[in-house]
């Protein structure tokens, strides 16, 4: 069986589908979202991450790390020169309170189903399955389709989460082994989308319309921050854009929160930006005026 990269599987997530799920967190992403809540996937290979504020500076770090990445001074958090590290992981082996950690491996089908396989039972009673997420799945396209079809020969339901860039006609197979398609809708204006993402959205928009021609459950998600898309003219031409074009089941509203920040700067990537998560009263705002396109509004419990 061939195999893929991951960082995580997850059990008994509720907030990734219908009832108790395993996530499967694929490594690598094509896009770079400013807000990323997983800025450790963005990176398709195992990479070490370094949480400085939890670093006692015990020095046990520096004294195995052969590239000389790693300086430490009495009573200081260590010093990481990223640029020196191999990614090795001996550090993270060492390493007593968890400030060094080693992120992703590469795992085979046979491996990822083992686990995904101890929970079937709940699957079955809950109405639940198996998402994939990330990153992007559709990134290793391969992994992705001999995952589902492995899931759908034994029964289990399965979802994936897609920021839907993706190349059409080499992954329009694989829709056939999932039950539910998440794809994300960052922002309508190209432009803006660029800025905040580093690609361009006209793919993802294509997407999604031939996605939801041919699969009867993909739900259009949109991740809410308050002073980047929740404004009426960009919920307005999502909404016209989705009624004109797709034939997408509704959308889910997901509120920004701030889990990525911390992340950011153990992965090493610099943040000059802060986002705030939207108010009550601007999410029921933008729940309302999607409304009025005649789109239901989902949510997962
Ligand atoms: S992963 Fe390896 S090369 Fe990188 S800092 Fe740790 S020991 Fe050094
Ligand atoms: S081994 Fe861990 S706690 Fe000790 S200096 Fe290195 S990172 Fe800090």
């Amino acid at each position: 069986m061939s195999g893929g990269n991951i960082f995580q599987i997850q059990r008994w997530s509720i907030h990734d589908g219908d009832g108790i799920r395993s996530v499967v967190f694929f490594k690598g992403c094509p896009l770079r979202c400013r807000w990323c809540a997983n800025p450790e996937s963005w990176n398709s290979r195992p990479q070490v991450v370094f949480f400085s504020e939890q670093c006692s500076g015990c020095g046990r770090c520096a004294r195995v790390c052969d590239a000389g990445a790693i300086a430490v001074n009495a009573g200081s958090p260590a010093v990481f020169t990223r640029e020196k590290c191999r990614d090795c992981g001996q550090c993270c082996a060492v390493c007593p309170t968890g400030a060094r950690k080693k992120i992703g491996s590469r795992v085979t089908v046979e491996e990822v189903m083992k686990i995904i396989n101890r929970d079937a039972i709940f699957y079955r009673e809950s109405g639940g399955g198996v998402t994939f997420s990330g990153g992007e799945p559709f990134a290793q396209a391969h992994f992705l389709r001999e995952l589902a079809m492995a899931c759908k020969r034994v029964g289990i339901d399965t979802a994936v989460e897609t920021c839907g860039y993706f190349n059409w006609r080499q992954v329009k197979d694989i829709f056939a082994f999932l039950d539910c398609v998440f794809m994300d809708i960052k922002h309508m204006d190209d432009c803006i989308h660029q800025e905040l993402t580093g690609v361009s959205n006209r793919a993802i928009l294509t997407n999604i319309a031939a996605v939801s021609r041919i699969h009867p459950n993909v739900i259009v998600r949109v991740p809410l921050i308050k002073e980047i898309n929740a404004g009426e003219q960009n919920i307005e031409n999502m909404c016209r854009y989705l009624r004109e074009n797709t034939l997408v089941k509704g959308i889910e509203i997901l509120p920004y929160h701030d889990f990525g920040r911390k992340k950011f700067n153990a992965v090493g990537i610099v943040i000059d930006h802060t986002f705030t998560t939207p108010d009550d009263v601007t999410v029921e705002n933008v729940k309302q005026l999607i409304s009025t396109f005649g789109i239901p509004i989902l949510e997962f419990k």
